[in-house]
Parts: C-alpha cells; sequence; structure tokens
C-alpha cells in the first residue's frame, strides 16, 4: 500500500524551513499532501489562494506533492484523504512539547494515524513564517528565507 503523509499547517507563507522538513520527507512517503488548515488562531495575512500557488510553484517537479485546504480535525482530514502519517517539523524544544500534546491527542483521537516529526537543518532552527512577514511589512527583503523561484513581495498586486 502507498504511503501517503500530510503535512499540516498554515504555510503562511511557505518557509525554507517547510521546503527542507518536506523534502528530507520524500524518502518516506509516496505521497504528501500539503494540508493548509483553517486556523482561526492565528494571523491570515496572505490570501489561501496565494500561499496553494507558491506551493505549487515550489513543488512543481514533484508529483508525489500535492496541496489542499481543510478545516475540522487534522485526523478527520487523514481519513478523507487515506492518509495514516501526519508530518510535523520541529525547530526547538519548545516545537517538540508542542507538538507532543498534539500528537499524544491526535493519537487518542485515531489510533490508525501517527505523527512522524523530523528535525529542521540547522539553519533554518530560527525561521518561521511569522518573521518572514514581519520583514516583508517593514521593507525588508524575506527572498533569503523563502524557497526559490517565489516571489513573496508581489502578493497584493
Ligand atoms: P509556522 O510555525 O512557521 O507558522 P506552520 O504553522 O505553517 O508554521 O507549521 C507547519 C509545520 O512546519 C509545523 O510542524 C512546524 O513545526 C513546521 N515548521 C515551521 N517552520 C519550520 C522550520 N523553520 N523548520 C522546520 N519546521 C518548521
Amino acid at each position: 500500500m502507498k504511503k501517503k503523509a500530510i503535512f499540516p499547517g498554515s504555510f503562511n507563507p511557505i518557509t525554507r524551513g517547510h521546503e527542507c522538513v518536506i523534502k528530507r520527507a520524500m524518502p518516506l512517503f509516496d505521497n504528501i499532501i500539503i494540508a493548509i488548515g483553517d486556523n482561526q488562531n492565528k494571523e491570515n495575512f496572505f490570501p489561501v489562494n496565494k500561499r496553494i500557488e507558491w506551493i505549487k510553484t515550489v513543488f512543481k517537479d514533484y508529483p508525489g506533492i500535492e496541496v489542499m485546504t481543510y478545516s475540522g480535525l487534522t485526523v478527520d482530514f487523514c481519513k478523507k484523504v487515506g492518509a495514516k502519517y501526519i508530518l510535523r517539523g520541529l525547530r526547538t524544544s519548545a516545537d517538540f512539547e508542542f507538538e507532543r500534546s498534539i500528537g499524544q491527542i491526535n493519537k487518542q483521537l485515531n489510533t490508525e494515524i501517527d505523527t512522524v516529526f523530523l528535525l529542521t537543518a540547522t539553519q533554518y532552527t530560527p525561521l518561521n513564517s511569522s518573521i518572514v512577514r514581519d520583514i516583508l511589512k517593514n521593507g525588508g527583503d524575506p527572498s533569503p528565507f523563502v524557497p526559490e523561484g517565489i516571489d513573496i513581495s508581489n502578493w497584493n498586486q
């Protein structure tokens, strides 16, 4: 049976940290669905259609990588698309504590689904989407922090 994982997050926008985790996960899974969640608690800065477009551009040469949006429980989305694994990236021990409880609760919600964690590359440990948004909002150049081939500066044109 094909191994399918989802990589849930807000990808607001996708960063080199996300890209690194996804590329490292590719040898482990036949399919990875990058799943943009409708998270009411997070700032909704970039429109979802832009976030999708950037992800599609970054992974245009990788047929095993798809992008979808979802709302509701992550484990319910996994069931809907037939994924047995949730992929998450770990930057620091703070990430680990946050992820540990979500992973353990998800396991209780659906015992057939496991969470797989991958460490980020050292240089991406301090990177997150909100820093990229702040750089952009304050007139800086976000391009070193987002994958090559996308230009997030023109997002509202
Ligand atoms: P962020 O935390 O940047 O807002 P998301 O909510 O989109 O990102 O998180 C999606 C997943 O990507 C989470 O598992 C998160 O830990 C992981 N992630 C985010 N940034 C990085 C990074 N720089 N290196 C590795 N994993 C990351």
